[in-house]
């Protein structure tokens, strides 16, 4: 049921990856939304920097991503049924060279794979690296560009900065969507935010398997013919969004190397921020006094794959009553926080 003078029960604000992913769900759960994306001058959408990888085993020690299990399925269906509702290719299968750095990376890789546990991600070990099978890549700009016209289109999708808590008087709900804006919001004030600089190389480069990401701590990720990403750094605690003459110089380097000597031309340097929680999980759920403004944020390096997990459990909550997750709901902050004296 709408709120008086309201257009629609549901405004989701923000649409980055997060957003994207929640109006699509709301499309096919049939409940009436409205989008606002940031006017002109609204803070930079990270997503349309990110390389929009999804890789099942990740990080130094070799583990698999959170919920891979789950969220993995839950993401390839979703970026199908988008694929085939709009007409649009975003989903690419790869597989992930994971080569390792140096000798203790060796033996975790080793041991982890002959005692099977990354499988069936990992199945075989190679003395210099792995293969990292189910991996993807989300083509982000040309997801977020299609959803935009879609919902233009269909008179639900606006370039507008909004002041949430007012929206909260005219929508059932209000999603806050804004990512690192979201995350700068003193209405989010309990919530123990993190944020990790992250910066990309675009290159010219030929003769480079479309299906294969090398990865040694940087990927190499091929977009198009001639063309790959180089990435991405992680610089925690920075949140502005300017490109770096040291970070260029850093992943100049790590193409180099995982081009094996091959040549390259430097043809673009992006910069974003990544917002993450302290246990590495992200946020979602209503506001602890706000019960109209709602929460899906802190995707950090993993948005691609835990957007669509994320806004189906926004879905399930709206549509059916269910509790989020206890591992993402925003109460895991806010609970602590009022016991505190
Ligand atoms: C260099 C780099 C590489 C990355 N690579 C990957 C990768 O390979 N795979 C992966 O899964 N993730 C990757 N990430 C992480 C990924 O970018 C994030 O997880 C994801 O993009 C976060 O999306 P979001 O929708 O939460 O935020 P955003 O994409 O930042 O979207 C926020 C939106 O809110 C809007 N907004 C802000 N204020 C307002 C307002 N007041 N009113 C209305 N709208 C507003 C903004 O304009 C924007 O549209 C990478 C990140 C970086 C920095």
């Amino acid at each position: 049921m709408k709120a008086p003078g309201a257009e629609a029960d549901v405004l989701i604000v923000g649409q980055g990856i997060a957003g994207t992913l929640l109006a699509w769900e709301c499309e096919r759960a049939g409940i009436p939304f409205r989008l606002a994306a940031g006017a002109e001058g609204a803070p930079a959408m990270v997503s349309r920097v990110a390389a929009g990888i999804i890789n099942p085993v990740t990080g130094q020690r070799l583990v698999k991503s959170w919920h891979i299990e789950s969220a993995l399925p839950v993401a390839r269906a979703a970026y199908r049924e988008i694929e085939s509702a709009w007409g649009v290719k975003v989903w690419r299968e790869m597989r992930v060279r994971r080569i390792f750095k140096n000798e203790r990376e060796r033996r975790t890789g080793l041991e982890k794979t002959a005692r099977g546990e990354l499988a069936p991600y990992v199945v075989a070990a190679e003395m210099d690296g792995l293969w990292i099978e189910g991996a993807a890549r989300v083509d982000l700009p040309v997801l977020l560009a299609a959803a935009q016209e879609h919902w233009t289109r269909a008179g639900l999708w606006r370039s507008e900065t909004v002041d949430l808590v007012a929206e909260t008087a005219r929508y059932d709900l209000v999603v806050d969507c804004r990512g690192l804006a979201g995350a700068l919001d003193p209405a989010w004030v309990t919530v123990p935010w993190e944020f990790s600089k992250g910066e990309t190389l675009e290159l010219a480069v030929a003769n480079l398997p479309a299906d294969v990401i090398p990865n040694s701590g940087h990927w190499l990720l091929p977009v198009a013919q001639g063309a790959a990403w180089c990435g991405a750094t992680h610089t925690p605690g920075v949140v502005d969004a300017t490109p770096t003459a040291d970070a260029r110089k850093t992943l100049e380097g790590s193409a180099a190397q995982l081009l094996g000597g091959q040549l390259y031309t430097v043809t673009g340097h992006t910069a974003g921020v990544r917002v993450n929680l302290p246990d590495r999980h992200p946020v979602a759920g209503r506001h602890p006094v706000v019960a109209r403004l709602g929460l899906l944020n802190g995707l950090g390096a993993k948005g691609a794959l835990l957007a669509p997990m994320l806004a189906r459990q926004w879905i399930n909550h709206l549509a059916e009553g269910v509790p989020f997750d206890t591992a993402i709901d925003v109460a895991r902050f806010t609970t602590t926080h009022r016991g505190s004296p």
